[in-house]
């Protein structure tokens, strides 16, 4: 059992992001204080938060300042330092632990955790120098992806290699620039993409979410859509989720991204955090995921999770944060969320639309063709 920390308690979250800001939107109603840390002022969190300390994640100094500041300590990205974080485990509680951010940060310690569990995933070998390629292409076969182990986002560093032509052609061009150590996966001919979110609570009880389907575009997540998983598929996700969950006894609430062929299920990658396809269970249900993460790290129960209508959530990347905005006046049945970013980039995510119910699920997704490439 975690101890409990009741409200006026203070959370110290690092990253001010819109996940820190969701995460602060859940938690100032309960009555916390909320710390963020992140190097842009005014970032999406510090909007929502008591207070922002203004520094960068690799400020040492920085971070023991919110750490003695807060009550409990969570983070809203992957990529912080481990040793440091371990050390501001000292200062003040950090209930997630480091070992889950350690497996996570590494696909290849995530694939051989998940293999250990005797979870499926797709074939893959370690490919530490390009040397190692050919021999590795033995293994996991064609067609192929090939990944760097560490600080891959939204398909970054990643290769494709349909056929051994093309692996010859990457060798050939290489650029030794681009730092190992990598991983080649099997590519899964998949039918479509799931996630499931999950986390225990204050008494260890596993909770999930409802899964999502996921479509992307260019790399990046554009729609996640609660209907259409077959229940066989349904069961094995929640199972792996509940495995998975045991085996780490997890705290604070973990995204697991799969690919299901027929009715097979393959787990592709973890997220410790909250996920960009569980912002729907802010509106769909009656504990969203940022509520759920909290309630975990903070030692409070988590009632069983139940959704109270179908529900679709549509990123909106670049501009057509503006669009919408204009037409929120035609549109009733739209959540919509702005992140309050300073400033619109290209396939930026800006903000999000959640809808519910079947008819406003057909009109989001018509919305989100009509608008696909802005
Ligand atoms: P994100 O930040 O969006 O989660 P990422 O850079 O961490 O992306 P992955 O999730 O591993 O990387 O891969 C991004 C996408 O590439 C997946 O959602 C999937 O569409 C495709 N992909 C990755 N690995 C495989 C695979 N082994 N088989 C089939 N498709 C894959
Ligand atoms: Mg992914």
């Amino acid at each position: 059992m975690t101890k409990t920390l009741t409200p006026p308690a203070t959370i110290g979250i690092i990253g001010g992001g819109q996940l820190g800001q969701m995460m602060a939107l859940a938690a100032k109603p309960m009555g916390y204080h909320v710390i963020v840390l992140d190097p842009t002022p005014n970032a999406p969190a510090a909007q929502i938060a008591d207070k922002q300390i203004i520094a960068t994640y690799d400020d040492v100094a920085a971070l023991q300042h919110l750490a003695e500041q807060s009550d409990v300590l969570t983070y809203e990205f992957e990529n912080v330092d481990l040793k440091t974080l371990e050390s501001l485990g000292d200062i003040t509680p950090l209930p997630q632990g480091t070992h889950l951010l350690e497996i996570t940060k590494n696909r290849l310690a995530e694939k051989n955790f998940l293999k250990r569990l005797g979870l499926p995933v797709a074939r893959f070998s370690e490919v530490r120098q390009m040397a190692d390629l050919d021999q590795a292409s033995r293994v996991v076969g064609f067609p192929a992806i090939l990944k760097t182990v560490e600080g891959g986002y939204d398909g970054h560093g990643q290769w494709d290699l349909p056929d051994a032509e093309t692996l010859a052609e990457l060798l050939a061009h290489w650029d030794n620039r681009v730092a190992g150590p990598f991983i080649l996966e099997q590519r899964i001919e998949f039918d479509y993409e799931l996630s499931i979110m999950v986390t225990r609570d204050g008494q260890n009880q596993v909770r999930t979410w409802p899964m999502t389907i996921n479509q992307h575009q260019n790399h990046i997540l554009h729609t996640s859509t609660t209907t259409g998983v077959k229940p066989i598929v349904a069961e094995k996700a929640i199972q792996i989720a509940n495995n998975i969950a045991q085996a780490f006894k997890l705290k604070g609430i973990l995204g697991i991204e799969m690919f299901v062929r027929g009715d097979s299920v393959y787990v592709n990658e973890l997220a410790p955090r909250p996920h960009n396809s569980g912002h729907l269970t802010i509106e769909a249900t009656n504990i969203s995921q940022f509520e759920g993460h909290l309630r975990s790290i903070l030692g409070l129960p988590i009632p069983e999770i139940t959704l109270h209508e179908p529900a679709m959530m549509l990123n909106l990347l670049g501009d057509n944060l503006t669009i919408a905005q204009q037409e929120l006046n035609k549109h009733p049945e739209w959540h919509f969320h702005d992140y309050g970013k300073a400033q619109i980039k290209p396939n930026r995510k800006m903000g999000h639309i959640t809808v519910l119910g079947h008819p406003a699920i057909a009109q989001l997704t018509d919305w989100g063709q009509k608008h696909a490439d802005n």
